[in-house]
């Protein structure tokens, strides 16, 4: 910074973190606090970094296994395509690795050996596709590596990780939905949202174009302070998520990426929040909480348990939170 030049928080944010929203996000926002703009608006708390935040939270280096592939559990890879995002979340526990600067994607030398590690390992039954948001990737570019993918016998299953339904819907287009799909291979779609809000009609059209062509979608949120870490936001978005024909899949508890503490919430906060969404939804509505581990161990479940066996038998939790015997030989 020169002498004249004033302090500026947010220009040294957006010099560390990667910073983008889309129109279709920009338009939710209807003042400072909204949880749209929580999301995806720099904000100068992400200069403080505490000594518990990570670089690389989940421990992805630690299982790169070739350029772009995380081979962390013996029966699934990842396979990151690409380090951009149509919005940058200001939670993200990749925010040191994506972003428009550096190597935007894979060269297809990288490609080429990633999708030869996979070939060589036929332990691997799916392969997950994650980034940076693997739904920017052109329909040519998607329905190239599916095929490939598809081709290899020990490959079962494709699932691509994605916010472009709900923040960008229109690249949901017709070409990219049949481009991920392959008689030879089951193909997912993951929809990571946040708040009830981001199920816009639009979202809900580009989810339809693949549930309808056949493409089952699950879902993944992340637990986040002042977003969605209220009973109501969260019941809305899982019931949101259900009436869009989107399985409720995974509640992730914050990930402690640089600068992110502010949408710090407690596990016990989030086991009271999972009580309250048992008590009041269908199970079609219920995600599993989980904790990636630091340091690269994988997930934790963290729902407080059910089911405790004692001296005299076992006791289980009915959905009011009440404990009852249950005599497991029916005597
Ligand atoms: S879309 Fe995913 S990878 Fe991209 S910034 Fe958000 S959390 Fe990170």
């Amino acid at each position: 910074m020169s002498a004249q030049e004033k302090p500026d928080p947010l220009r040294d944010v957006a010099a560390r973190y990667a910073v983008a929203i889309t129109p279709a996000m920009e338009a939710l926002i209807a003042h400072e606090h909204d949880p749209i703009a929580l999301q995806f608006r720099p904000d100068a708390r992400e200069l403080a970094v505490l000594p518990d935040e990570l670089i690389d939270p989940i421990g992805d280096g630690a299982h790169e296994a070739v350029t772009g592939v995380v081979h962390r559990y013996p029966d699934r890879a990842l396979l990151k395509l690409l380090h951009v995002c149509p919005v940058y979340c200001r939670f993200c526990f990749r925010r040191e690795m994506v972003g428009p600067g550096g190597d935007g994607a894979l060269t297809s030398t990288e490609l080429d050996a990633a999708i030869a590690y996979i070939e060589a390992h036929p332990d691997i039954w799916e392969v997950i596709f994650t980034g940076g948001d693997p739904f920017l990737v052109s329909a040519r570019r998607a329905r190239d590596v599916t095929e490939r993918l598809a081709a290899i016998p020990h490959v079962k299953v494709l699932r691509w990780h994605t916010r472009v339904p709900c923040v960008d819907p229109l690249r949901v287009t017709p070409d990219l939905v049949a481009a991920i799909k392959h008689e030879d291979v089951a193909t997912y779609v993951v929809l990571h949202a946040n708040h009830p809000r981001e199920l816009t009609r639009e979202a809900k059209a580009a989810i339809a174009r693949l549930v309808d062509a056949g493409v089952p979608m699950l879902s993944q949120s992340v637990l986040l302070k002042g977003v969605n870490d209220d009973a109501d936001t969260l019941e809305a978005l899982m019931r949101g998520f259900v009436e869009a024909r989107v399985k409720p899949y995974y509640l992730h508890h914050l990930d402690r990426a640089p600068g992110t503490s502010r949408f710090r919430c407690s596990i016990e906060h989030g086991q009271e929040l999972m009580q309250t969404l048992h008590e009041r939804a269908s199970g079609l509505a219920q995600p599993a909480y989980v904790l990636d581990i630091p340091g690269g161990h994988g997930k934790a479940p963290l729902a407080s348990p059910s089911a405790e066996k004692t001296e005299a038998g076992w006791k289980v939790r009915d959905r009011n939170g009440s404990w009852r015997d249950y005599d497991e030989d029916g005597r």
